[in-house]
């Protein structure tokens, strides 16, 4: 089979993969337990998995946080920073603004937020998925604590002015988050440089293994930006409490330093592979429609409609094919994407929608195969 679902999860690159083996065996210690070399091998292990990932993203080590994915990341943003300012003060009203196309464990944590007294905007975004400067600073409310955006929409791609926003965040103080768990190990950033505050990656997207992610908090000494989401033993500055996931730390740290040493290189590449499948695709099938950013978009995503084509009833005969009918996210949900409906796609059009992404084991070869079997399924 040809997989084109490389947004929704990656395989383990064999680097990575053979890097974490030890830590099942022989380095299979604590890095809590500071009196034994079992222990200090495996705290070296996770502090320079720390130094990887934040040399990937501009940040100083000490300002990564360990966390079981971008769900907690996202998570913990929102909640850990509601309990700080309560904490702070109680009787202060809070504003909180995101937008309508964000990833569900944004979108549902906000729902929550409000539930606990938060007022939430969620911003409408332009057709490509966009949110407009201009609405996001009508929105600013005195009481104003929190924007979080989304860097590289899951479904379709789009790229947003996260340089743009930070500063509109930095100069009426209000706090900035931003889901990059599509952006981390594509594109090139530096969190220090455009003022982020908090944001949220996970490591299964970028070739690393599932089920471990971190969130930048950006320092600011003495205090530190949010409340812990999860208390225990003190982990993790007492940030993230839970003994350590070590492999996957080790496995997560590698994986972004590969995702660096190659980031130039795989942009060019698949942006050049994605261009070349969607001429293919435009020329092979009448009638397709691009759904997102025509160019700011991440190089490896396609997100696109066969108006009148079903995609449920295309992917019995697309079994070769890894797709995706909107972010593999949603599990068993056969609600309309909230997605394509935020930017405007016709409610009878977003059925009629596939997800092809691309990654580091992608050729031309294989897109040449799924343009074929992707024709041949509409001309059934
Ligand atoms: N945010 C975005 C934009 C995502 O694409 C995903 C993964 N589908 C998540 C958050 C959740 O990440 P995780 O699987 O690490 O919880």
């Amino acid at each position: 089979g040809i997989y084109l679902d490389y947004n929704a999860t990656t395989p383990v690159d064999p680097v990575v993969f053979h890097a974490m083996e030890p830590y099942f065996k022989e380095h299979f210690g604590n890095p809590a337990s500071a009196a034994h070399h079992w222990g200090w091998i495996a705290e070296n292990a996770t502090n320079k998995a720390r130094t990887q990932v934040a040399s990937l993203i501009g940040a100083k080590p000490n300002e990564i946080t360990f966390t079981a994915g971008a769900t907690e990341s996202n998570n913990w943003a929102i909640f850990g920073l509601i309990s700080k300012l309560r904490e702070e003060n109680p009787q202060e009203p809070l504003h909180f603004i995101t937008s309508t196309v964000e990833h569900s464990s944004i979108m549902k944590a906000m729902a929550a937020a409000e539930k606990l007294g938060v007022e939430v905007d969620f911003l409408p975004v332009n057709s490509y998925g966009q949110v407009e400067i201009e609405t996001l600073k009508k929105a600013i409310k005195p009481h104003t604590k929190l924007m979080s955006f989304i860097w590289v929409n899951n479904e379709i791609g789009t790229i947003n002015p996260i340089a743009e926003i930070a500063k509109i965040a930095k100069e009426n103080q209000i706090y900035f988050h931003t889901d990059a768990t599509q952006a981390f190990g594509k594109l090139p950033m530096n969190v220090t440089d455009l003022g982020i505050d908090l944001m949220s990656f996970s490591a299964h997207k970028v070739y690393g293994p599932k089920g471990i992610g971190g969130l930048y908090i950006r320092s600011k000494d003495p205090k530190v930006l949010i409340n812990p989401l999860i208390y225990g033993g003190g982990q993790e500055k007492g940030l993230r409490s839970g003994t350590l996931n070590v492999p996957a730390i080790v496995g997560m740290g590698v994986a972004a330093e590969l995702c660096k040493n190659t980031l130039e290189h795989e942009y060019e590449r698949q942006l050049q592979l994605r261009n070349f499948f969607w001429e293919k695709l435009k020329a092979a099938i009448p009638g397709i429609i691009l759904n997102g950013h025509p160019t700011e978009r991440a190089p490896n995503n396609l997100n696109v409609s066969f108006p009148g084509h079903k995609s449920e009833q295309l992917l019995p005969r697309l079994q070769k094919l890894g797709v995706s009918t909107g972010s593999a996210c949603g599990t068993g949900s056969m609600s309309l994407s909230h997605v394509l409906l935020g930017i405007g796609v016709a409610p009878d059009v977003v059925p009629c929608t596939l997800r092809l992404s691309i990654g580091r084991w992608t050729t031309q070869e294989e897109l040449e195969r799924a343009v074929e079997i992707l024709k041949g399924s509409i001309s059934h």
